[in-house]
């Protein structure tokens, strides 16, 4: 899924290319993406086509680009969507589900590999899009969201919970999963286990300061969003994990705090956890 990081980096690739610009032509090739807004294809498409894009907000890792008419253009990216930008003439990959050409010429392709896509889009009135997105409201943004560290132990505490349950709640955490999850506890020294209303006020400042580094230095080693064919930037071609990360996808490598080996832990069907039992108390 598209972690907090690479969301915010989407956000700000698309806010730099594509605010501006008029939707000239829209093409819908699977029409289930567009569900529950939409019911058929010309639904979307007459909405879409002659709005121009004014501003990108982003909640989680669902994008709200901001049209004018009052309309919101909502892309959730599902579990591998992702966003490219293309000519106007490209043909649309087999991966290609949606694409929006521009007036001014390029073109928007939203894609994901799989039969059967789990992105979803949609143009709603703009007074109705945060609620449209099914992100929850209460939980907390890392990026966007600001509370201090004392605001945060207090979250901790009224969401008593195991830290890595904690942070891959979308209830609780926006756009947080296996990768970042992981990174932020190993950074903060902290077990998957620990239960978040047990940390003393040193190890909440911890998982503060951590939780801020890990997202800001994973944004820093992000390439740009819109260009990367490649919707998976968490390994290399080898199946490597990637430069930027301690412990996702390092089983039985060094711990570089400790030199441990990493442990790969599953801790429920469909989660696992990358921790180095050493160091992470
Ligand atoms: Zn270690």
């Amino acid at each position: 899924m598209l972690e907090l990081p690479e969301a915010e980096v989407l956000r700000r690739d698309l806010e730099r290319e594509v605010v501006g610009k008029r939707v000239k032509d829209v093409v819908v090739e699977t029409p289930s993406v567009l569900k529950p807004w939409h019911r058929t294809r010309p639904e979307f498409a007459s909405l879409l086509e002659g709005r121009r894009i004014a501003s990108v907000r982003r909640r989680g890792n669902v994008m709200l680009l901001e049209l004018d008419e009052g309309l919101t253009w909502l892309v959730d990216p599902g579990v591998q969507g992702s966003l490219h930008l293309e000519t106007a003439s490209a043909t649309l990959g087999t991966d290609a589900h949606v694409a929006a050409s521009f007036a001014t010429g390029g073109a928007l392709h939203i894609s994901e590999t799989g039969r059967e896509p789990t992105l979803r889009t949609g143009v709603v009135p703009s007074v109705d899009a945060d609620d449209a997105s099914g992100v929850s409201r209460d939980a907390l943004d890392l990026l966007a969201d600001t509370p201090t560290w004392i605001e945060f132990g207090r979250y901790l505490m009224a969401n008593d919970e195991q830290l890595k349950l904690l942070l891959c709640d979308p209830k609780r955490f926006l756009g947080l999963g296996p990768v970042y999850s992981d990174e932020i506890l190993w950074e903060a020294g902290l077990r998957h286990d620990r239960m978040s209303a047990t940390l003393t006020p040193q190890e909440i400042r911890r998982f503060y300061r951590a939780a801020h580094e890990v997202l800001v230095a994973a944004m820093k080693a992000s390439g740009s969003a819109l260009e990367d064919a490649e919707p998976d930037t968490f390994t290399d071609e080898d199946g490597a994990a990637a430069g930027h990360l301690s412990v996702y996808g390092r089983e039985g490598l060094a711990c570089s705090r400790c030199r441990t080996p990493i442990q790969r832990t599953r801790i429920k069907r469909t989660m696992v956890t990358f921790h180095c039992p050493r160091c992470m108390g």
